[in-house]
């Protein structure tokens, strides 16, 4: 499975890869540090994710400003987007499901249970049929 990244702040990308480098099956993480830089990825020649991570709060093009780009593009509206965020802000959770996401999930202090959430989250899009552009 290729997995799309998008997070400006590197400390939390560490906390990613090691923690995906952990589960037994195998996965390609790309990553992109905003917005711009995932949209730049996605209209290049490389090949789409099979599913897109997503943090909110990211400089230059937000999570919600780069979901409403992706939702509106004839192609890429079909990747899988899940929301990877601290915010438990609810207007933040209404707009995300409006235009069209695939989940929403609140990253635990704790890291254990961030390990235990992420394990999840991965575990179900391995069983979830995509749209194979
Ligand atoms: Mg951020």
């Amino acid at each position: 499975m290729k997995v799309l990244f998008i997070e400006d702040d590197a400390i939390e990308t560490m906390k990613l890869q090691r923690t995906v480098a952990k589960f037994q099956i195998k996965y390609e993480i790309t990553e992109a540090k905003n917005g711009e830089e995932a949209l730049d990825y996605l209209r290049s020649d490389a090949k789409l994710p099979d599913i897109i991570l997503l943090d909110l709060n990211m400089p230059k093009m937000n999570g919600i400003e780069f979901l409403r780009i992706l939702k509106a593009d004839e192609v890429l509206k079909f990747l899988p987007t899940i929301i990877l965020t601290t915010s438990e802000n609810r207007a933040d959770l209404l707009e995300c499901y409006k235009i069209g996401i695939a989940g929403y999930v609140i990253k635990p202090l704790k890291y254990e249970d961030y390990e235990e959430k992420l394990r999840k989250v991965f575990q179900y899009w391995e069983v979830v049929e995509l749209v194979k552009a």
